[in-house]
């Protein structure tokens, strides 16, 4: 596959390099095998033979255990809702490999998303939790899957979401301590100490947007590196984690705020849900669009415009044909 391709994969893809580096990995401080990383193949193995007494340095080596590849079904990810049931069996959560992802972090983060929406379904009637673009990396890797076209197996990049500067990891308590919380995951004494960071927090910039020098507001001293944390004698008081957010926040500012409004205004879409039942059939839809919205089944306005090819302007004909839904739905009540 492309993020781990077999030795006879790069030949094919990469004929001009001349040489490639292979790294010999101790398997253990109790044995003399070797993991050798970077030559993974499903060649014979005569052939592995060859090809590892070829190296230098290992023209006498013994090979214990052949290298070999490994294939594997998927389940199409566009079938599963965003909570990572099945469409067709809502009662079943699927995670990890299975739904076209490869790698451990993608595997865990969905992980805990299903298990997560299986107790709650399981524990009466409580929502599942969805995470948003702007609110993980797991919402990301979720939304990716369920909405785009998998081709290959998925791997999740920071590059994959368009709010970076919000998904931070120095931020992550923040962003997710509450959800996590709200459905009794994170015991109470964490959430608190999430607070009272908020709280401090709220407490600094209070003093640094209302105290000037020389008619300007320290936080805006702070925003142009006019001024340091550290000149501020009325801060010393504070913990080191708060000291780390404002600075932060002082310096990216305006890029943050930036982004914040591009997630406020997916989040509008995010407000329209797709009610079940709606169709496609409208006249000003193209084909193609048609056909992706009918395989994919968005949940919301927001998912349905991040489909490839779906256009703005056929968003805002899906706006209007939702709103004549509802009002004839409603009137038939
Ligand atoms: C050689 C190799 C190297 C890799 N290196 C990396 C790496 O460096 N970094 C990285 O991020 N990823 C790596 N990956 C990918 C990563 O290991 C997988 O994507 C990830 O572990 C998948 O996790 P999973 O929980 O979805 O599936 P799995 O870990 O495969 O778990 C599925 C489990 O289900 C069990 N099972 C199957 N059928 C049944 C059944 N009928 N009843 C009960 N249990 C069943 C299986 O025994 C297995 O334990 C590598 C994969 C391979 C093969």
């Amino acid at each position: 596959t492309r993020y781990c391709p077999s030795f006879e994969d790069k030949v094919m893809r990469f004929p001009h390099h001349e040489t490639h580096q292979i790294y010999l990995e101790p398997e253990g401080a109790f044995t003399d095998e070797y993991y050798l990383n970077g030559i993974s193949t499903s060649l014979p193995p005569d052939v592995q033979w060859q090809m590892v007494r070829s190296l230098p340095g290992l023209e006498n080596a013994t090979l214990s255990r052949y290298a070999y590849a490994v294939e594997y079904d998927f389940v199409l990810p566009h079938q599963l809702h965003n909570s990572l049931a099945v469409m067709k069996w809502p009662n079943l959560f699927l995670a990890g490999q299975i739904n076209g992802t490869t790698g451990y972090e993608e595997a865990g983060g969905q992980g805990i998303v299903a298990g997560i929406n299986a107790a709650q379904l399981v524990g009466g009637d409580r929502s599942p939790i969805v995470l948003g673009r702007d609110q993980a990396y797991i919402g990301v890797l979720i939304d990716d899957l369920v909405t785009k076209d998998i081709t290959e197996p998925y791997r999740l990049f920071t590059s994959r979401a368009e709010y970076r500067l919000l998904l931070r990891q120095d931020n992550a308590c923040r962003r997710l301590s509450k959800i996590g919380y709200d459905i009794g995951l994170l015991p109470e004494r964490h959430y608190r100490q999430v607070g009272e960071l908020e709280r401090q927090l709220a407490e600094a910039r209070d003093f640094l947007d209302n105290t000037k020098v020389s008619g300007q507001s320290l936080w805006r001293r702070l925003r142009t590196k006019e001024l340091q944390l550290d000149d501020i004698d009325e801060l010393r008081g504070y913990g080191a984690e708060v000291c780390r957010q404002l600075e932060i926040e002082a310096h990216y500012e305006g890029y943050i705020e930036q982004e914040k409004n591009q997630a406020k205004s997916l989040q509008k879409l995010t407000e329209w849900k797709i009610p079940s039942g709606f169709g496609y059939d409208m006249p000003g839809l193209r084909n193609e669009s048609r056909l992706k919205l009918q395989r994919i089944k968005p949940d919301t306005l927001a998912q349905a415009a991040r489909i490839d090819g779906v256009t703005p302007a056929e968003i805002a004909l899906l706006q209007v044909h939702i709103k004549r839904f509802r009002e004839t739905a409603a009137a038939a009540v």
